[in-house]
């Protein structure tokens, strides 16, 4: 199973005002590219980490994890706690930087993402 989460950093910082998050993930869904979509507003902060570590142990069988949101590296290091506590292998995840991008933008980055890893 293939998931694709996406993260805003509260829906206030200026760097996502310039997309559309429902269009992105209603239209990645549509497109039959992952099996579930989901936004939270900042996966770096403790409730984040409980959301992360709950979806990667109560499903043992996700293939990919697609995490769109800030850089790459960060969500690799953010997010490290959270998947060990799970025993949720961290190759599993996938970042995507979209900050500061438009709708459209976002949605081929996201695309190319899923269709590349
Ligand atoms: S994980 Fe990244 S995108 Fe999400 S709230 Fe934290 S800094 Fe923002």
């Amino acid at each position: 199973m293939k998931g694709l989460l996406l993260c805003v950093c509260q829906g206030t910082c200026p760097s996502f005002q310039n997309m559309n998050i429902f269009e992105i993930l209603n239209t990645i869904r549509r497109e039959g590219l992952v099996d579930f979509v989901a936004i939270h507003p900042q996966l770096c902060a403790d409730d984040g980490d409980n959301f992360l570590s709950t979806l990667a142990k109560s499903n043992g069988n996700i293939e990919k994890l697609y995490v769109a949101g800030c850089d790459p590296k960060m969500q690799t290091k953010m997010f490290r706690d959270a998947f060990e506590r799970a025993g949720f292998d961290r190759t599993k995840h996938v970042g995507v930087d979209i900050r500061n991008m438009n709708t459209e933008q976002a949605l081929e980055a996201i695309r190319k993402l899923i269709k590349e890893s």
